[in-house]
């Protein structure tokens, strides 16, 4: 079968790293990616040899200026490919849709557009079957990415009576010098947050609700999860096993002294997998209790990078490229050199 034919349109924090990815899957070709203007990130995409297309309303004569190569726009881009990605800006990538529509072009968009942008929301272990040869998907944000795996562990395996998570954010990624440092810690006030409603549209039963804070980090979120089981495991250690058993979730055991997401992101460094990224949901073993029905753990998410497995997914969902979703994660994470379940 013929590759399918990627186009990934924006290229920052979470374009840069999807077309990477896709550039290292057998069953896909990443055709070219997109710029509004020069910057390091457009000179980097020249040097892997990305073909690099013109995006918004910036014409070539910037990037001719700076000596980077341009093959064309991105409506000439659109003309190539069998999908693109939406990696733009939050709320951008609804008026991109047009652009795609007007293409003829399967779309993946991201979390920072509403649900209704697309034809269904995804995520891997969460729902793949569901979004099977959809023309529009919607991989969902980092923090709902996190909540959706670990729900698909523990939905399945102990039924949820209901779900309270904490989620203490990131407040912007370590590159984002425009959002600036923040000294304290800012409520989200809209209460139940978005998040819960946002993880039912990948497990539309659950009863899940969710409040977040913000805090000065740009090294991961964290979520405080306490889940009232149907039925309980007999041990805290049942629980470890499964998550260990699964793909995509990397468990900390109390030996390896990693008491918080500044040695998370140093083993990201020390592993060297990606842009030095942590794909997987991150728990410690010692972080999670079971107490009766009571399930308390906590769980890390590196919000540059954790989605960028389920937009190759999301690919391969659409295009049925996969028999299910265990085989498309399974092709997917060694490509990108994430351990094998
Ligand atoms: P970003 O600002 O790092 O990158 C967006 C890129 O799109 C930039 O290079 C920008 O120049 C470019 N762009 C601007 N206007 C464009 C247009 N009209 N057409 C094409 N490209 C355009 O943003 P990001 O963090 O990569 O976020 C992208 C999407 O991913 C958003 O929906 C966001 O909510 C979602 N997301 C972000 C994170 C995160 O933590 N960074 C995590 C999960 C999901």
């Amino acid at each position: 079968m013929a590759r399918v034919r990627v186009a990934v349109n924006g290229f920052g924090t979470i374009g840069k790293r999807v077309a990477d990815a896709v550039a290292k899957q057998s069953d896909m070709e990443l055709v070219g990616v997109t710029k509004t203007r020069p910057s390091f990130e457009a000179r980097r995409a020249a040097e892997k040899g990305y073909r690099l297309y013109v995006a918004g309303a910036n014409g070539a004569a910037e990037f001719e200026k700076a000596g980077l190569p341009v093959a064309g726009t991105v409506s000439d881009l659109l003309s190539q490919v069998d999908v693109v990605v939406d990696a733009a800006p939050e709320k951008v990538g609804r008026e991109n849709r047009k652009l795609y529509d007007a293409a003829g072009v399967r779309a993946i968009f991201q979390g920072g557009e509403k649900s209704d942008v697309a034809e269904a929301s995804f995520n891997a272990l969460g729902n793949y079957a569901a979004c099977l040869g959809k023309k529009s998907l919607r991989v969902v944000s980092c923090n709902t990415t996190g909540l959706a795996r670990a729900a698909s562990v523990v939905v399945p395996s102990w039924g949820v009576d209901h779900w309270e998570a904490t989620l203490v954010r990131r407040a912007s990624d370590p590159a984002e010098t425009k959002r600036g440092p923040i000294n304290g810690i800012l409520p989200t006030f809209l209460l139940p947050s978005h998040h819960g409603p946002d993880v039912r549209t990948v497990f539309p039963d659950l009863s899940i609700a969710t409040t977040a804070v913000v805090v000065p980090t740009t090294l991961m979120h964290v979520h405080v999860n306490h889940v009232r089981l149907e039925r309980p495991p007999a041990h805290a250690l049942d629980v470890v096993a499964a998550f260990r058993s699964a793909p995509r979730f990397h468990l900390f055991a109390p030996w390896e002294h990693v008491d918080g997401t500044p040695q998370v992101m140093e083993y990201a460094r020390d592993r060297g997998i990606g842009f030095n990224d942590m794909m997987e949901n991150v728990l410690w073993e010692e972080g999670v209790r079971l107490d009766g029905r009571d399930l308390y753990f906590f769980q890390a998410i590196h919000q540059e990078s954790i989605v960028v497995p389920e937009n190759v997914d999301a690919i391969r969902a659409m295009f049925h490229l996969a028999k299910d979703a265990r085989e498309s994660i399974a092709k997917t994470d060694q490509a990108l050199g994430l351990a094998p379940h």
